[in-house]
């Protein structure tokens, strides 16, 4: 008996690689730019953002948080070439609705004290103003040296309607 996710990837990959003629395409990003973005299940960024199959990185977290991404957004520009990023948080995000000691409190609570020694440091990263957010994070990224000539933009993806626009 297989999961739903593995019932998917068989049958969905099934039909993709069926008509696959995307073989040729290179490493970097043909288009120079990566996004950041949820890892919301509502968001479809190759479709809602316009990108095409080789051209942006697209890197997902929960939250579209800088920080968390910022690792492979290093990996993006100083190995693939890289040099423009778009922030995209979204409406109705998942970590607008708790904080640190609520997900701590539920590991404990769940998984045990082994376990919840394990997220004791993590910082969760949740935010309560979806707007000022998206500022503050790339606020962030421009602070950063290793971003010095990076050009950033932030937005908010509305779940709702399915418009983008950009905040900075
Ligand atoms: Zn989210």
């Amino acid at each position: 008996m297989s999961t739903n996710g593995e019932q998917n990837i068989v049958k969905g990959n099934k039909e993709y690689a069926a008509s696959f003629t995307q073989g040729h395409l290179a490493l970097p990003p043909s288009q120079n730019y990566a996004v950041v973005t949820c890892m919301d299940a509502r968001i479809d960024p190759t479709s809602a953002f316009g990108i095409p199959l080789g051209a942006a990185h697209v890197i997902r977290n929960a939250g579209a948080s800088a920080r968390d991404a910022f690792r492979s957004i290093v990996i993006s520009q100083q190995l693939l070439g890289t040099t423009e990023v778009l922030l995209v948080k979204h409406t109705g995000c998942g970590m607008l609705t708790f904080d640190n000691d609520t997900a701590k409190g539920l590991v404990k609570k769940n998984k045990g004290e082994a376990a919840a020694k394990e997220v004791e440091d993590l910082d969760f990263l949740t935010f309560p103003d979806l707007e000022a957010e998206v500022k503050s994070d790339v606020e962030w990224l421009r602070g950063r040296a290793v971003e010095e000539g990076i050009n950033f933009t932030g937005w908010i993806y509305e779940v709702e309607t399915g418009k983008a626009r950009q905040v900075v």
